[in-house]
């Protein structure tokens, strides 16, 4: 084909059981591209049918192959797809870029390559990492040895948003399969199609049948809501929206399957008057307008130390201002386009909210002139909003679009406290030049991830998660091993 992709991948297919497949339901939908309007191929929309025999086949590999595979041989397994998605890099990023519009440089650089990656930190970290091991006393003298084993949680349900659709699929997937689980993921209808290759990857590096399934579909009726239903599902992990969440969370009560969620925020970024200044520029750029803003991560509440904040306003607005907005290709495009049109009509619908609230439009705050063929995309302007209370919607309520709201403070503690007041509680990026400081106040911020002088800047083995609406549990690291698999304690009586 002219751009590289198989039919399959074009053509967004289920795979299951180690086939690709458009299912039984008859049923597709258009994949649109977020940066023309323009059409790029159908998805195959699952329903009951697929979803039910995408999970006879994860619970029929757990018994299979897999499941009496040697840890070792699973692990290089899994280095093997990290492997051939480097191979194929060229079409996973083309993959990546159909389907979201962002710039080559920034998915050449984050999705595709974080993506692999996630397949060989767990499979490495699963081969290292202990588990523990207590001597008991007992009367007679003897003892007990007690000793915990790891065991896979089973059949795992992988549930995906659009924003970087491979890197946070595999996130998940890499952990769930390291320990032995097998999963279903229902990517995001938006981006289907870097997770269709990826069930390419799976059956060329002999991964076996079942282990790795994909349905397509939406959320309500329809393949998310049956994956989720499905009581054959042991564990279920979801990155999305917090309200996706809460209806995923009484889909899992049935059944008592755990889950782990990784939601949104509305997450600060705190500059101090002796912060480094261009570093703070630089980190707060990236953390506002980075894939058009849509990161999880990302920054929509900005507060600056009084002495310091026309010259920041100034510096970020001139930034802003610098962005080069245009296609993917473009060596010199920094941002993308919003994800879809009914993406762009809210992130819009908030840059009037803030303005009926009396926000001061510093930059951007509506749609930007773009050449004739990108005019159907999903294309809004780099803002910055100053002047609202704290109360405000477009202060309290996420936006996910390359927009924040820059306010002044004049103490620590009541940084701290306008930090902390939000229903949200994913991350922090605190600007000081002074240590103490840093470390006092980064642990006084109710978040999963407090970054000083950086902006993810991510070591993998380390926690990811949030608190109060931003999540639930900790994936990343030892703490992904631990929901994605069961803790059985052994006590061996001596
Ligand atoms: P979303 O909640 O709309 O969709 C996420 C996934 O859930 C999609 O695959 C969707 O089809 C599916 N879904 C929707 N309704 C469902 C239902 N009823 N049952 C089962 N599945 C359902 O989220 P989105 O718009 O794709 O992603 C953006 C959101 O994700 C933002 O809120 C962002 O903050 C959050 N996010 C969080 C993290 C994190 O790590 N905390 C990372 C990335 C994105």
């Amino acid at each position: 084909m002219k751009d590289g992709l198989t039919t399959m991948a074009r053509d967004a297919l289920h795979f299951i059981n180690g086939e690709f497949t458009a299912g039984t339901s008859g049923r597709t939908f258009d994949n649109i591209s977020p940066a023309t309007g323009q059409k790029i191929g159908v998805v195959h929309e699952g329903l009951k049918p697929e979803i039910d025999a995408a999970v006879a086949a994860a619970r029929a590999a757990l018994t299979g192959p897999w499941g009496y595979m040697p840890q070792a041989e699973r692990a290089a397994l899994l280095h093997a797809v990290a492997d051939e998605i480097n191979r194929r890099f060229d079409e996973f990023l083309e993959a990546e870029i159909l389907d979201t519009g962002k710039p080559k440089s920034l998915a050449s650089h984050i999705d595709i390559p974080r993506g692999a990656a996630n397949f060989k930190i767990f499979a490495d970290l699963v081969k290292n990492v202990p588990t523990e091991s207590f001597m008991l006393d007992t009367p007679d003298g003897n003892g007990a040895l007690n000793y915990g084993v790891r065991r896979p949680k089973g059949v795992v349900a992988v549930i995906s948003p659009w924003n970087l659709p491979l890197l946070l699929m595999t996130w998940k997937v890499g952990p769930a399969l390291a320990t032995g689980n097998t999963v279903i993921v229902k990517p995001s209808e938006e981006t289907p199609l870097t997770t269709t290759l990826l069930g390419e990857v799976m059956n060329t590096v002999g991964i076996p049948k079942g282990v790795f399934n994909v349905v397509h579909g939406f959320g309500p009726d329809s393949a998310g809501a049956y994956l989720t239903a499905h009581p054959d599902v042991d564990a279920i992990t979801f990155t999305g929206e917090t309200r996706t969440g809460e209806i995923i969370m009484q889909s899992a009560a049935k059944g008592l399957r755990q889950v782990s969620m990784e939601c949104g925020g509305k997450n600060a970024g705190i500059v101090f008057a002796d912060a480094d200044m261009d570093k703070a520029i630089e980190g707060t750029m990236r953390s506002v307008f980075a894939n058009c803003g849509q990161v999880c991560l990302g920054t929509e509440r900005v507060y600056v130390q009084r002495p310091i904040f026309d010259e920041f306003v100034a510096r970020l607005k001139a930034g802003a201002e610098g962005m080069k907005l245009g296609a993917s290709a473009d060596p010199e495009t920094n941002m993308g386009p919003l994800i879809s049109q009914e993406h762009k009509s809210k992130v819009l619908s908030y840059y009037e909210i803030a303005k009926a609230e009396g926000a001061t439009v510093i930059t951007g705050g509506g749609v930007p002139d773009m050449p004739d063929d990108l005019k159907g995309g999903a294309w809004v302007q780099p803002t910055i909003f100053t002047g609202l209370p704290e109360t405000a919607r477009a202060v309290r309520e996420e936006i996910f679009g390359p927009v924040c709201h820059i306010a002044p403070f004049d103490t620590e503690d009541e940084v701290i406290k306008m930090a902390n007041d939000t229903d949200y509680g994913l991350a922090t990026a605190i600007w000081t030049e002074d240590l103490t400081r840093a470390h006092r106040v980064a642990r006084q911020i109710d978040v999963g991830l407090a970054w000083v002088n950086s902006w993810f800047l991510r070591d993998l083995r380390t926690a990811f998660g949030g608190s109060k609406h931003s999540g639930i549990g900790r994936e990343g690291g030892v703490h992904g091993l631990e929901f994605y698999s069961e803790l059985t304690n052994v006590c061996v009586k001596l």
